[in-house]
């Protein structure tokens, strides 16, 4: 379409750069009549901006404005051979407008006259060239740059030399700063598109466009203003169709259809035609799996401009938002092959190819935008990131392709690999599975690395994993310094979206497949998945249950981290309720019936009674639950004075003897005054209250810490064995309790725990001297040779002695030329290291009796 490069382009380059100032404003008497037409533009009154705008061009024949209302009006309504009317009489009379022209290419595209746009284009680089004081006003100003930035043009050139311009000269015109709004969004730059739409807001706040860009610009950060900003758009013009759809876009996120119908149906009253919002019923339909009204409304789509590539674009896009990434590739190259040159087609096809794992071309596409356009945040990202991958080590077996960084791979690699295969070996089998390209599973050091893989851009500090499907990402245990979490149960729950998304072919709503994620960490490893809390209690309690029907939004906005966590735990809960209400094989079917394309609400009612049925159902369930953590206890916040002392807690407590919160306060006192065996009675109670509490500051690490203090060395080991049975994360409890478990040579229970650890710090030191310690004495030497080829990555002091415990471990394994390697390495580091002689000696002299090379 705009193949054909256009020969006045470096004219309107020159013109762009060399134009002396000017301006072209309308006469007063016409000003205030072409502001009362542009109100009711931008109220959203087409039909009468319409009727106004002809009556006034008969009356003002002059006036371009009034024709390019009109001709916008008209565009709005959907009235498309209207408009080319309007355009065609208008050319006649403005014959030198560039910017009747500029809009004219969109009419044009509307009537299928894909010709004439050629046409414009090369008129319009003519007019500039040829007379550009005529084009030098701010308006046309911004016509050249969006001109220039369709052919290819620099954009930061063009922001600098058109759009920058026409600011300087017209300080307080507001669509030069929506010019470079849009132009950023563009770009995915949405911290300089939200500057951009602010300024234009503060410039003219009665602009509905103004303010829509707001909400697009930060959409991806900041949900809060993004909503206020839509309020306003709709506020001042309630039909602004751009504004709906981005509500329409937000209502099936969040799987509110019915929502998002009734929004459309709005749209459908402005323009019933109108190409977006037919695809966006393409998509509806799409995930109803009705196929043919998805076929019928694509048509709609593209009834008028035939090969608008947006009209696929946006379908594949929103496909892929649902876990359809081969569908919606699908659409993006349908889009391409419409306009090859579309690069949001183009970019959007190389994520979903790398969410595919089809990574060779994912990769070639991203560096194709990249090298058109150097400017595109996606793009430029996913290059960098590109780079840092190279470098990752790849392990692989059984199917799985899992990539660490180089260091962290040597460390506990293998760890991860075995965890994988064995999730994989678990959950096929479970769940009827046969998984048939390689999962790839990518963990990250760098946080940010892990969101552009993820997200495409930074962000998404509150995600440790993420699955599509064949394709796992992770942020590995390095970027995780002050909240170390559990890996092993990330990577088991990331494993289990594979399963779940294989089975349904991606057809899923989100909170079924975090919910079966959660509830199969709690079925792999009691300590693993988010479990019931005094605050998960309460919201279970309040108001805070999420209907199941609107699960899947809870994880689009949450208003807190909190609630984010809770939306796992209430969709787990539903899991935990089908399958104790209906069992494993009802949730095996609603899988199957999902991956037909069944709807959630059809596949509930088959499998285990309607979504009414089930949310009143899954509601006693999920209160009595509540009820039953802690029955006894009084949650109510004591009324005491934060600084009440021992004396007057328990004055408190003779009162509201079973108050949780007063009775963790008096502990704490009495810790604080190092009344140690006095606390012991309280904390007997807050046991007997609330058995499970797991948590930093529960009766279980407050009564250790008093066994401590006491020096009550077994009760205290005897109490964090409890507490261990609880936490998967409580690293303290880890540390202390491998160093007691070593120093009572409970050489097992210290390896167990040493190796759970890991599964939270594989890369401090510490756990693997405690690991290599109980694997010697228990002449586990896989574990031995594991745990000190790790330490001289980690922690390269001893280097002598680390090498020469390998030797030794080496040669009781019976690899001896392993064990001689490291008997030198011994020696290279210090060479007068006489236990590391010794051990060279021995090795050579069991090579030389290969019988007794078993006994050394
Ligand atoms: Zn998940």
């Amino acid at each position: 379409m705009s193949g054909r490069s256009c020969s006045g382009l470096s004219a309107v380059w020159r013109l762009a750069f060399g134009l002396t100032l000017a301006f072209a404003l309308p006469s007063s008497v016409i000003a205030a009549d072409l502001a009362e037409i542009t109100k009711l533009f931008r109220s959203g009154q087409y039909d009468k901006c319409v009727e106004v705008s002809a009556k006034s061009i008969t009356e003002s024949e002059f006036n371009e404005n009034f024709r390019l209302l009109k001709i916008r009006s008209e565009m709005e309504l959907g009235r498309y051979a209207d408009a080319l009317a309007t355009l065609d009489a208008a050319l006649k009379r403005f014959s030198t407008s560039i910017e009747l022209r500029w809009l004219g290419r969109e009419v044009c595209l509307f009537n299928n006259q894909l010709e004439r746009l050629t046409q414009f284009d090369e008129e319009i680089a003519k007019m500039v060239q040829q007379t550009p004081w005529r084009y030098s006003d701010s308006g046309s100003r911004l016509v050249v740059g969006r001109f220039l930035l369709k052919h290819g043009a620099d954009p930061k050139k063009v922001l600098e030399t058109t759009f920058s311009v026409a600011k300087k000269q017209q300080p307080t015109f507001a669509p030069a700063y929506l010019a470079s709004g849009e132009l950023a969004l563009d770009k995915n730059d949405f911290d300089l598109a939200a500057q951009s739409y602010e300024q234009a807001v503060k410039l003219d706040d009665t602009d509905p466009d103004a303010h829509l860009g707001v909400a697009l610009a930060f959409a991806p950060s900041d949900a809060k203003k993004a909503d206020a900003a839509l309020k306003l758009a709709l506020e001042r013009n309630p039909s602004h169709v751009g504004s709906l759809l981005f509500l329409v876009d937000e209502h099936i996120d969040a799987e509110r259809y019915g929502d998002a119908e009734k929004v459309l149906a709005q749209v459908d009253s402005v323009n019933p035609l109108h190409p977006r919002s037919a695809a966006y019923r393409a998509v509806l339909a799409h995930l109803r799996n009705q196929e043919d009204s998805e076929k019928q409304y694509r048509g709609t789509a593209l009834k008028f401009w035939t090969t608008n590539p947006e009209v696929d674009h946006l379908i594949g896009k929103k496909l892929s938002q649902k876990y359809r990434f081969a569908e919606g590739a699908a659409h993006q190259r349908q889009a391409l092959e419409f306009d090859s040159k579309y690069l949001p087609a183009k970019m959007q096809l190389a994520s979903d190819l790398l969410r595919l794992g089809e990574e060779e071309e994912g990769w070639k596409l991203a560096n194709e935008v990249y090298a058109t356009d150097g400017y595109n945040i996606f793009a430029h990202n996913l290059v960098t990131l590109q780079e840092s991958l190279a470098k990752f080590r790849t392990l692989e077996a059984e199917g799985i392709v899992l990539r660490m960084d180089a260091r962290e791979a040597d460390i506990y690699g293998q760890r991860v690999l075995d965890l994988l295969k064995r999730a994989k070996q678990q959950l096929t089998a479970k769940y009827d599975v046969s998984l048939n390209g390689p999962i790839i599973v990518e963990m990250f050091p760098k946080q940010e690395d892990f969101a552009i893989r993820t997200f495409g851009l930074p962000g998404g500090a509150g995600f440790l994993g993420v699955c599509f499907g064949t394709v796992i990402t992770a942020n590995s245990p390095a970027s995780q310094d002050n909240h170390p979490t559990c890996w092993e149960a990330t990577l088991w729950h990331e494993f289990c979206h594979v399963i779940t998304l294989n089975k349904t072919h991606n057809k899923m709503p989100r909170w079924l497949s975090e919910g079966i994620s959660v509830y199969e960490e709690r079925q792999a490893d009691t300590t693993w998945g988010q479990s019931i809390n005094p605050l998960f209690r309460k919201m279970l309690l309040g108001d805070e249950l999420t209907p199941v029907s609107e699960l899947s939004g809870a994880f689009l906005h949450p208003p807190s981290a909190l609630h984010l966590q809770f939306a796992y735990f209430q969709s787990s809960l539903v899991v935990e309720y089908l399958v104790e209400k209906h069992g494993i094989d009802a949730l095996k079917k609603l899988l199957v019936d999902l991956g037909q394309g069944v709807t959630i609400n059809d596949a509930l009612a088959r499998q285990a009674g309607s979504l009414d049925e089930l949310d009143s159902a899954f509601s006693e369930f999920a209160r009595k639950r509540a009820s039953e953590m802690a029955p006894d206890a009084d949650w109510s916040a004591p009324e005491r004075p934060r600084r009440a002392d021992a004396a007057l807690l328990t004055e408190y407590l003779k009162e509201r003897p079973t108050n949780y919160a007063a009775l963790q306060r008096l502990v704490k006192q009495l810790l604080v005054e190092k009344k140690f065996a006095a606390a012991k009675e309280p904390l007997e109670t807050m046991r007997r209250l609330y058995p499970q509490d797991a948590s930093a500051d529960g009766h279980f690490v407050l009564l250790a810490r008093v066994h401590r203090e006491l020096k009550e060395t077994p009760q205290e080991r005897a109490v964090l064995e409890k507490l261990a049975e609880l936490s998967d994360d409580n690293v303290d409890l880890f540390a202390r309790l491998t160093e007691l478990t070593a120093q009572a040579g409970d050489w097992k229970a210290s390896r167990q725990l040493s190796l759970r650890w890991l599964a939270v710090s594989p890369l401090q030191p510490a756990p693997h001297r405690f690991a290599a310690e109980a694997a010697e004495k228990l002449k586990d030497h896989g574990l031995v040779i594991d745990s000190y080829r790790a330490l001289l990555l980690l922690s390269p002091t001893d280097v002598a002695d680390l090498h020469l415990k390998l030797a030794t471990a080496f040669q009781q394994s019976g690899d001896l030329p392993a064990a001689k390697r490291h008997a030198l390495l011994a020696l290279e580091e210090a060479p007068r290291f006489r236990a590391a002689h010794r051990r060279l000696l021995e090795i050579i002299k069991a090579s030389e009796s290969p019988s007794q090379e078993r006994n050394p």
